[in-house]
């Protein structure tokens, strides 16, 4: 083939890409539409809606004429060089195009149907905390899952666990996973048994005095504006499950949610919404590049690193509470008037076992993580019953927080992510958290007066630093190969543990 041939072949796959991206991206505004002000009525139309775009993502995500075109690009040696960005373009669109056809059409429609159902029979399960009336259509979506796991293994898969997770964290492994939540687990137990016995818990009742929720939403925007989050480019609205989706170039989408008697729950949730928020702006999507892999993020473990580095990084941090608690004092006088700087770090730095994940601070989060981890990798595996999982859960839940679980709705029915076949997807949250830390004292080596630039309220080096070390990349590079770049070596589970020891030791008194 001719090089202007092969050029045009691969402007036109680019064309296609961009094509079914765009498509994706009418799904996700409905989606956010959806979950912010459709009125109920539109429930009906909606999920019609969003079936077709579905499907028609799914017809171009598959389609042959796709197989084509990439396999003639392969072909040319100087395009298809990993080291060039075409190359590594080329690369992971290999990937994704052989991930979307290994499965078969039924196969996929049949999960469809089993997570919807699975769906409806999980919330009056957990609603009755009745686990037994929810074990048919669990089972059901279940061997579904493990059958797609199956579907999608393939030489660098050791097990169809791994083959899941490949979904959510591409390369990554149950085997490392473990070997990095175990001691961070075995750490954090011996942490909360030393705050049981020697520390002093930090006075937290301020945190729960009445804000109105609209003094709250401007709070939060002045810290997202502080943040460096472009408000031309992006929204923020309230929803009952904050989320951020990236609608495409100049239209990022974040909402959050509020509750007048819990400001650190909405200034927390805003926080972490905007770091995937900037993570999203500050990919190169513009112009043609739009729906290729090198303008997409790396993975959900990535993604979450950004949204834990301003929520927990920098918003629990005493720099950050210099610069934003007078703003904080002044946009809800007179609440904080008699809460100092020493109070407030204090009270952002707890850790306290508790039955639910969504509501657990930053260190107690990780045992929650781990416990589905291990949990549902048993059951993928075929080691655990769906029958014993209420068993298994409470007593690992024990073991893991040093709590009994009182009932299955606080127990293994509270998360929706089973009912839908998220198999792989947990362990994201806790890599996001590892990730995040091991950037941050990376971070801090590179800009040497972090702390005061933050405490005068100044986020833009950061933000810069993030820019073109993390989000300019897109899917350059895989998620191990990102993390040892920026910081010259493997995942460890070190970072986190010095970066929480040294924020919950001192508001505990030790
Ligand atoms: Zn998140």
């Amino acid at each position: 083939m001719t090089a202007t041939t092969i050029a045009a072949r691969y402007t036109d796959l680019c064309a296609r890409l961009r094509e079914r991206a765009t498509l994706g991206s009418v799904g996700a505004l409905v989606a956010w539409d959806q979950e912010t002000f459709m009125p109920p009525g539109g429930a009906d139309a909606r999920a019609e809606q969003a079936a077709l775009l579905a499907r028609l993502v799914h017809e171009r995500a598959t389609d042959p004429a796709l197989g084509d075109l990439l396999g003639a690009c392969e072909e040319d040696p100087e395009l298809s060089d990993a080291a060039t960005p075409e190359g590594a373009n080329l690369a992971r669109i290999r990937r994704d195009y052989d991930k979307a056809t290994r499965l078969d059409a039924d196969l996929v429609s049949e999960l469809a149907l089993a997570r919807s159902r699975a769906q409806s029979s999980w919330k009056r399960a957990r609603q009755a905390s009745d686990f037994a009336s929810f074990v048919p259509d669990l089972t059901r979506v279940m061997d579904l899952t493990r059958r797609k796991g199956e579907a999608l293994m393939d030489a660098a898969h050791n097990e169809v666990y791994d083959a899941l997770l490949d979904e959510y964290e591409p390369g990554a492994t149950a085997a490392q996973i473990e070997s990095v939540f175990t001691p961070l687990g075995a750490r954090l137990r011996a942490l909360i048994a030393e705050l049981d016995e020697r520390g002093t818990a930090p006075e937290t009742g301020f945190c729960f005095r009445a804000i109105p929720v609209e003094r709250q939403h401007a709070f939060g925007r002045r810290v997202l504006e502080a943040f460096g989050f472009d408000f031309d480019r992006g929204r923020l609205d309230t929803t009952t499950h904050p989320f951020c989706e990236g609608l495409g170039p100049g239209d990022t989408r974040l909402t959050t949610r509020y509750s007048e008697t819990n400001f650190p729950d909405a200034i927390g949730s805003t926080m972490h919404e905007g770091g995937h928020g900037l993570y999203e702006q500050g990919l190169p999507k513009r112009g043609d590049r739009f729906g290729t892999p090198l303008a997409e993020p790396v993975s959900l473990g990535i993604h979450e690193s950004q949204s834990r580095l301003w929520e927990n990084m920098v918003g629990r941090s005493a720099a950050f509470w210099s610069w934003a608690l007078p703003i904080a004092r002044e946009m809800f006088s007179p609440v904080l008037d008699d809460v100092d700087h020493a109070m407030m770090v204090r009270a952002m730095n707890t850790a306290t076992p508790g039955f639910i994940r969504v509501e657990a601070d930053e260190a107690t989060y990780n045992l929650h993580v781990m416990l589905r981890f291990e949990l549902e990798r048993a059951l993928i595996r075929g080691d655990l019953a769906i029958a014993d999982l209420p068993g298994a859960w409470n007593t690992r839940f024990e073991a893991l927080l040093g709590l009994g679980v009182p009932d299955d709705a606080r127990g293994c029915l509270q998360d929706v992510h089973w009912s839908f076949g998220l198999v792989g997807y947990f362990p994201t949250y806790t890599l996001g958290n590892l990730y995040a830390a091991q950037m941050w004292e990376t971070i801090h080596d590179a800009i040497p007066d972090l702390d005061d630039r933050m405490a005068r309220g100044d986020f833009g080096a950061l933000l810069a630093w993030l820019r073109s070390n993390i989000h300019a990349h897109g899917r350059r590079y895989g998620a191990d190969e990102l993390i040892e770049r920026i910081s010259g070596r493997p995942l460890d589970s070190e970072p986190l543990i010095r970066h929480l020891e040294s924020r919950i030791r001192p508001a505990y008194g030790m």
